[in-house]
């Protein structure tokens, strides 16, 4: 075997984790000379910490597909969701063919199948079209049968205690 094979991830679960366990992944692979591309499947804004700390990495990019908060969104916000679902997926298959990339995390990709944004199928074949050498993150709630057998490394971040629950506002450096 090689010594360099690249490894699909995934991180998923109820718990508060996924995204900055990426993020933690990303920093270390950064660290040894990676090429980076986070692309978030739902948009989290602009006040991020990591998007601050990103633009001070070169080689490391995060780009931002969604539409917002998909959760409640009504029918008349649905056609949008799903063709920023639709982009950012074209915008996948183009960024893991190119072989810019050592590390691509696909932020909340679990969470828009769930959501009915894209097909589980759809995400088995991006998998399936990957260059070997390239590193392949997934995160998001209810990551689905298909594409956890498909994975090597899978963790599920379980929910044992939240900030929220006790109505404790989101504090920056943690949430943002
Ligand atoms: P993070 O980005 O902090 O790693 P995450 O990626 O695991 O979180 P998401 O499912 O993307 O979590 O949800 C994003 C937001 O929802 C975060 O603000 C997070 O704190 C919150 N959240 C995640 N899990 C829970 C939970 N079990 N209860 C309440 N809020 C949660
Ligand atoms: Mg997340």
């Amino acid at each position: 075997m090689p010594d360099t094979k690249g490894l699909v991830m995934v991180f998923t679960g109820n718990g508060k984790g996924k995204t900055t366990a990426a993020m933690g992944m990303a920093l270390r692979a950064w660290g040894q000379g990676l090429k980076i591309l986070m692309l978030q499947f739902i948009k989290g804004g602009k006040g991020y910490g990591e998007l601050k700390a990103v633009e001070k990495l070169p080689g490391f990019e995060i780009v931002s597909m969604g539409e917002g908060f998909v959760r409640d969104a009504g029918e008349d916000k649905m056609a949008g969701h799903r063709a920023a679902a639709r982009e950012a997926m074209a915008r996948a298959r183009e960024e893991i063919s190119s072989g810019r990339w050592d590390m691509i995390i696909l932020d909340e990709i679990n969470y828009a199948v769930g959501f009915g944004l894209l097909s589980e199928g759809e995400v088995l074949e991006l998998i399936d079209m990957k260059p070997p050498e390239l590193h392949l993150v997934l995160t998001g709630r209810n990551a689905t049968g298909k594409v956890t057998e498909k994975a090597d490394l899978v963790t599920e971040i379980k929910e044992i205690k939240h900030p929220y629950a006790r109505g404790i506002k989101a504090q920056k450096g943690v949430e943002f």
